[in-house]
């Protein structure tokens, strides 16, 4: 199944282009590593994927649906970047902040039900949180409140979730415990996933492929095929090239 299709997507902002003719098919079950410096445009790729940036495109889809009539927001999880300050002031307990990831399931009257707080604690116990359900989100360490953003993230049980540099905050080890629930949720259940990060040094470990920007598409396809292709030894050089490529067995 198709879950993004982008054929020749454009933004331009204040007549300057941020992205020019990016094309892409991502189908389920992908783990994609996006990567590319600072201002390349990636997280504009994302606000435009998820119906937050106006575009151009000759097609531009989500689950198969045109990205501006798309409405089935549930099946999308979303995990912004530098969600570790706002933490700070939310005035809410862990399960009151993951039960917001429910209300892309409904339509008004936007009613809590048992099953919703049923499918909270299921989420939080899924994340080795639950007991941690009735603290102040704002009395969390770092590594706790980044499996609380994940569980609101998930609590909708999305088919795609998109984070947006999760782990720019965390120490290595609860880093690596991050990445083994996203390689859970990816292989054993179905759950495609794009990842944003700086850190293309271990992205290949879990990715199966690369989008790399730079206001345009440098390269999308497999991480064997990035790693065995001479025009991208000729635009990183062949030592960051093997960076990138080293720990991708
Ligand atoms: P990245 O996520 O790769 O760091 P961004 O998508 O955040 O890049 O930004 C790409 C470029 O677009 C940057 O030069 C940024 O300044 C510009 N940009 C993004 N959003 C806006 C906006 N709303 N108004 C003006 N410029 C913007």
């Amino acid at each position: 199944m198709s879950i993004i299709q982008l054929d020749n997507l454009s933004v331009t902002i204040q007549n300057t282009p941020i992205l020019s003719g990016v094309s892409l098919d991502i189908s389920q079950g992908d783990f994609v590593g996006l990567a590319g410096p600072n201002g390349a445009g990636k997280s504009t790729l994302i606000r435009s994927i998820l119906g937050l940036q106006p575009f151009t495109a000759e097609t531009a889809t989500l689950f198969d649906s045109p990205i501006r009539q798309f409405k089935d927001w549930h099946k999308v999880g979303y995990m912004p970047q530098k969600q570790t300050n706002k933490a700070k002031n939310f005035p809410a307990t862990v399960a009151e902040f993951v039960l917001l990831g429910r209300l892309s399931t409904k339509h008004w009257p936007r009613i809590i039900s048992a099953k919703d707080r049923e499918a909270v604690n299921n989420q939080l116990t899924k994340l080795g949180i639950d007991h941690l359900a009735n603290r102040p989100l704002s009395t969390l360490s770092g590594g706790q409140q980044q499996r609380a953003f994940l569980a609101k993230a998930l609590v909708s049980n999305p088919e795609l979730l998109i984070l947006d540099e999760p782990t720019n905050a965390l120490d290595p080890e609860i880093r690596s415990e991050f990445f083994e629930i996203l390689q859970d949720l990816n292989q054993n259940h179905q759950v495609t996933i794009i990842l944003i990060t700086h850190d293309t040094g271990t992205i290949g470990q879990f990715a199966n492929k690369l989008l790399f920007l730079d206001t345009k598409v440098l390269f999308w396809g497999d991480f064997q095929d990035f790693c065995a292709d001479p025009s991208m030894s000729n635009y990183f050089g062949s030592s960051e090239q093997h960076h990138i490529c080293h720990q991708h067995d």
